[in-house]
C-alpha cells in the first residue's frame, strides 16, 4: 500500500485541476440554504434563486410555467421530489392555511400567504421576489411554517399569525423556534424596512433565534429576481421547506 506521499501530492495539486464548481448544472448553483435550519436536523429546505438561462421576462403565471421543470429538478436534487407539495395562492394578506392530517399533492390554498404544518413528508412551497419568505422551524414539537411576507403582509402581521396558529394548535413555544428570513428586497431600494419589521414582531411574541439574511434582492439581480428592479416582468424565487 503506498504511503507517505498523500499530503505532498495535495501540495502540488495544479489550481486548474480545480474547475468543478464552474461544471455545476445551472440548477445546483441556484440552490441557497440557510445553516440554522440545516442544523436544526428536522427539517429539509431550499431558497431557489434565479436560474441562469431560463427567459422569465413575462407576467407571474408564464415566468412560473418557464420555471417549473428547473424547480422540479431542484426538488429532486434535495431529495424531496416525492413529497406532496403545497402552495399558497399570496394575495398579500394574513390568512395562514393549517395542515393537520394527509392531504393531496398540488394543492394551491386560495387566500391565503402562509402554511403551518406537523405532518412529516410534506412539502410548503412560497413564491417571491422582493418579499421575504420567513422559514419557521420548531425542532421540539415538531413542527413549521412557510410565510409570504412583503410590505402589506407585514403590516396584517402574517408571520405572527403563523407563529400564533403553531402555538395554538402544535403546541410550540416561541422561545423553541428558529425563524430564517430569506433575501428580500430592502432600503435604499425599497422605502420600507420590512424585514426588520418582521424581526420585531418575532421578538414581541418571545422568538430568540432569528436570523436574518440580509440580503438585498434588488442589489443584486444576477442572483436574485427583483419585481421592482425589473418592472414587474420577472420570475420568483422559490422558498421550500419540510418537515423529515
Ligand atoms: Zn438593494
Amino acid at each position: 500500500m503506498p504511503r507517505g506521499n498523500v499530503a505532498k501530492s495535495h501540495r502540488n495539486s495544479p489550481a486548474s485541476l480545480r474547475i468543478s464548481a464552474d461544471r455545476a448544472p445551472r440548477e445546483q448553483s441556484a440552490i441557497e440554504q440557510f445553516a440554522a435550519l440545516e442544523s436544526s436536523g428536522v427539517c429539509r429546505h431550499a431558497f431557489v434563486r434565479r436560474i441562469a438561462g431560463i427567459d422569465v421576462s413575462h407576467d407571474k403565471a408564464e415566468a412560473l410555467r418557464r420555471l417549473e421543470a428547473a424547480h422540479r429538478n431542484i426538488r429532486r436534487k434535495i431529495c424531496v421530489e416525492s413529497w406532496p407539495l403545497l402552495t399558497a395562492e399570496q394575495v398579500h394578506g394574513n390568512k395562514i392555511a393549517v395542515i393537520d392530517g394527509p392531504v393531496e399533492s398540488g394543492r394551491q390554498f386560495a387566500g391565503c400567504d402562509g402554511i403551518v404544518t406537523d405532518q412529516r413528508k410534506i412539502l410548503l412551497g412560497i413564491h417571491v421576489a422582493d418579499c421575504c419568505a420567513v422559514y419557521i422551524v420548531d425542532p421540539k414539537t415538531p413542527a413549521i411554517g412557510l410565510v409570504h411576507s412583503g410590505r402589506k403582509g407585514t403590516e396584517l402581521g402574517a408571520v405572527s399569525n403563523a407563529i400564533t396558529q403553531m402555538s395554538a394548535l402544535f403546541g410550540s413555544r416561541p422561545p423553541d423556534l428558529i425563524v430564517q428570513l430569506s433575501p428580500c428586497i430592502r432600503p435604499p431600494h425599497y422605502e420600507i424596512d420590512f424585514a426588520a419589521k418582521i424581526v420585531e414582531q418575532c421578538r414581541a411574541q418571545g422568538v430568540n433565534e432569528i436570523h436574518e439574511s440580509g440580503v438585498c434582492t434588488a442589489c443584486h439581480v444576477g442572483l436574485y429576481y427583483s419585481y421592482r428592479a425589473e418592472k414587474g416582468r420577472t420570475g420568483r424565487m422559490l422558498a421550500l421547506l419540510g418537515l423529515l
